[in-house]
């Protein structure tokens, strides 16, 4: 996290960070098409991945550019790109995942300050994150879109509790955050009092159709490659079918995110096009970890600081995190339905 803060600080220093973002705040105006070559480059050139602070960037910015106050864009924008403030996802719940509209995180205005008590859970972060956006319960007696409100919180609030979550890999970055009573000033609400489902659905838009995930998987792809030259697995008949057949949907999928960022330069907002991407990024993103970890052969399931692991046990993790990646961002059946009904147009089933 803190190479994750120096380098957004030194992404900021180039010009390069929020490139997509309006320049009258900070960003370059860069169109989804000079994005998506910037990401391109980017990976090609070996930079680091930005996963682990692209919360601020990636969704907030974006969020606010297009929700917030004069007073907010002010006040969060600038931070987000030089790095100061790390942002965290409060979305889920125990029983509010899919059905993200169920969530119970109850808010209380009193006066101009909500008083907020409740769980959310798988927050990635969270311990790291200063800031948090997170969907809060305004008005329980109406229809459950219709009574959330989204509120910026400090996450250095009296009365938050983050216990980490450790996950299959062993690392934990997610984590269940606890609020008791926690008080948000009014000025941090985004948009109005009980409309907050508008604004986590331009934040999920963003998360699910904004990024470049093909260009990620086209390094890992050429890492791969590599790997199988080195190990000598390409001169295997069925090796190099799969790694061929793994190239070939790799290539698609690029084609597939360009297709969707010409759909970006027509419409301007990312659309339910990016749940399609989505799906076909970390179904292939899966199967492409699960045929490095088979190029490695046995060793290549060994773990970090064993002593055989091969690459200090990168692909070991990249295999066991890949399986997050269909659930992450709304699960593969949630996208599914949203392609078939809204991108399909096909009917509801009884
Ligand atoms: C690595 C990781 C990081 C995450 N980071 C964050 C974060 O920072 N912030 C945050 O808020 N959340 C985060 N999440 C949570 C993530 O958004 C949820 O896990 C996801 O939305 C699914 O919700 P759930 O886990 O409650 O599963 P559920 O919604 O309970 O789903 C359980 C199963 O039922 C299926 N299902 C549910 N509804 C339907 C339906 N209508 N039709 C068909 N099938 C259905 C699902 O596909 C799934 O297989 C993260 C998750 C992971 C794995």
């Amino acid at each position: 996290m803190r190479f994750g803060r120096w380098w957004q600080g030194k992404l900021f220093e180039g010009g390069w960070a929020g490139l997509h973002w309006p320049r009258e705040y900070g960003g370059r105006g860069a169109t989804p098409i000079e994005l998506f070559l910037f990401a391109e480059e980017y990976t090609r050139l070996g930079a680091p991945p930005m996963i682990d602070i692209g919360v601020g960037p990636s969704l907030v910015g974006p969020t606010l550019i297009h929700h917030g106050t004069d007073a907010q864009k002010r006040r969060f924008l600038a931070p987000i790109l030089t790095g100061e403030h790390i942002w965290c996802q409060g979305f889920s719940e125990p029983n509010a995942g899919s059905d993200l509209a169920a969530c119970r995180t109850r808010a209380e205005l009193r006066g101009d300050v909500f008083h907020v008590s409740g769980q959310k859970i798988w927050t990635s972060y969270a311990r790291f994150a200063d800031w948090c956006i997170l969907i809060t319960r305004t008005d329980p007696q109406v229809p459950k879109h219709k009574g959330l409100t989204f509120l910026l919180v400090d996450m250095k609030s009296p009365g938050i509790t983050i216990r980490p979550l450790v996950e299959m890999t062993g690392v934990a970055w997610f984590n269940e955050v606890f609020f008791d009573d926690v008080l948000v000033p009014r000025e941090n609400m985004v948009g109005a009092l009980n409309a907050g489902w508008t604004i986590a659905i331009t934040t999920l838009a963003h998360e699910r159709g904004g990024s470049a995930p093909h260009a990620r998987l086209a390094g890992e792809m050429r890492d791969v490659l590599d790997v199988a030259r080195r190990l000598g697995a390409a001169g295997d008949a069925e090796a190099r079918q799969r790694l061929a057949q793994c190239h070939i949907e790799t290539e698609i999928l690029r084609l597939l995110a360009w297709k969707q960022v010409s759909g970006l330069m027509r419409g301007g907002q990312p659309g339910p096009e990016g749940s399609y991407l989505k799906l076909v990024w970390s179904e292939l993103d899966m199967r492409l970890k699960q045929l490095a970890l088979d190029v490695h052969g046995p060793y290549g399931a060994l773990a970090r600081g064993s002593a055989h692991a091969i690459d200090d046990g990168r692909w070991e993790y990249e295999y066991l995190w890949s399986r997050a990646a269909s659930i992450y961002a709304g699960t593969s059946e949630v996208q599914r339905n949203i392609v078939a009904q809204r991108v399909l147009g096909l009917p509801r089933g009884a």
